[in-house]
């Protein structure tokens, strides 16, 4: 059985509620001393069991946004040794800050999930996650040193290189997103190469994707697919596990979770520098007290959609609120509008109005070059843009 930290990851039921409770009250300790939002809304309120959490103040995605950079902060900044930016609500920016602790803490829950997934010390793991994405690319790296795998971070903007990367250092592990691994497949097909001819073993991917297409990814790329789900929100990789059964168990050592109303709901019970009590994270989730045969015995997660206005741009995180932003820029401002995305690129369809419809034909070339302009200056993204007519287009 592959696991890394068998005392935490296999703790029984009630050992690990006896320390989570410990720490949850540590935590309320630090979180009183040190955060002032959280010292007046706290009070003195008291836990005498891990079910009076529900009792405690929820943390939202917009208060942490609201208290952009430090303000949710519980250590000074001279004791913050790492700082990655991550996006918020409506594409607002969050920070994530790390103590020395934190990254020690992050190492071993990402070398979790690699050693469930397989890897080993004689791998050569590829990670190669792109924009978006680069606090992930960081965690990956931190459990692979862990683990003393030896670790190419690479770039997956130029497909090619990095095929050649892949070949030339004989990688047996990419760690990467499911669009990146997908344009691999599709460019191996293209130039008619033998993905056998690669030595990948196991491709890990950024998140979690369903199980046919994991199929045709394996066979596209002759690995075993391995998925992984975290928040970035607060850390990404590490707040999950994906065992070799194909359950997430929640790190619950050092995440403790909760369903609200159908939401995920998530307290830090060790991190340092940003702890935070029940974020709402935006993501629809069940959480489920079945054993499994891996014989952790983290609860299991299955994650649903995301409750907010996040889309995935070939896994480049982005919310619709962008979007709108950029459009209103142009002559399109406040008009619907519906972005979709595959394989063959991003089409954002605006809708107009008869009155625009009878713009000369050089106008809404005009437009629609300026809307693909602010697209690509805002937010990175080479798109094809539309105009519809409504109703084809419900408010999105
Ligand atoms: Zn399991």
């Amino acid at each position: 059985m592959n696991v890394f930290d068998r005392p935490y990851e296999t703790m029984p039921r009630a050992d690990r509620e006896q320390l989570q409770l410990e720490r949850l009250q540590a935590l309320l300790a630090r979180l009183r001393r040190n955060v002032r939002r959280y010292r007046e809304l706290l009070g003195e309120t008291r836990l005498a069991s891990l079910k009076d959490i529900t009792q405690l103040p929820m943390t939202t995605p917009e208060e942490l946004a609201d208290a952009f950079p430090y303000g949710m902060f519980a250590l000074p900044l001279r004791e913050v040794i790492r700082l990655h930016s991550t996006l918020g609500p409506a594409g607002r920016p969050l920070v994530i800050g790390h103590s020395a602790n934190d990254l020690a803490h992050w190492s071993r829950l990402a070398a979790r999930q690699l050693i469930a997934a397989g890897v080993t010390a004689h791998d050569v793991i590829q990670i190669s996650v792109g924009l978006g994405t680069l606090g992930s690319a960081a965690g990956f790296t931190l459990g692979a040193e862990r683990i003393e795998a030896s670790v190419i971070p690479e770039d997956p903007v130029h497909i090619d290189y990095q095929l050649a990367m892949l070949r030339n250092y004989r990688a047996t592990v990419l760690v990467t997103t499911p669009t990146n691994a997908h344009a691999i497949a599709r460019r191996l097909e293209q130039r008619r190469i033998d993905p056998q001819s690669l030595h990948l073993r196991v491709v890990l991917l950024t998140r979690p994707i369903p199980p046919a297409e994991r199929e045709t990814l394996s066979a596209g790329l002759f690995a075993s697919i391995r998925c992984h789900f975290g928040i970035p929100e607060i850390l990404d990789p590490g707040f999950s596990v994906e065992c070799s059964a194909g359950h997430f168990h929640v790190n619950e050592d050092e995440f403790l979770p909760e369903i609200v109303d159908g939401e995920l709901v998530v307290t830090t019970l060790a991190r340092e520098a940003l702890p935070l009590l029940r974020f709402r994270a935006r993501q629809a989730a069940e959480l489920s007290e079945e054993s499994c045969s891996c014989g952790r015995t983290g609860r299991i997660i299955r994650p649903g959609r995301r409750l907010d206005d996040r889309l995935l741009i070939n896994d480049i995180p982005l919310y619709a609120a962008q979007f709108a932003e950029a459009l209103a820029e142009t002559h399109a401002a406040g008009r619907s509008f519906r972005v979709e995305c595959d394989e063959r690129g991003v089409v954002v369809s605006v809708e107009v109005t008869d009155g625009l419809f009878h713009d000369t034909m050089r106008d809404l070339a005009e437009l629609k070059s300026r809307i693909q302009s602010e697209l690509h200056i805002r937010l990175g993204i080479d798109a094809a843009v539309r105009f519809v007519a409504p109703p084809s287009t419900p408010p999105s």
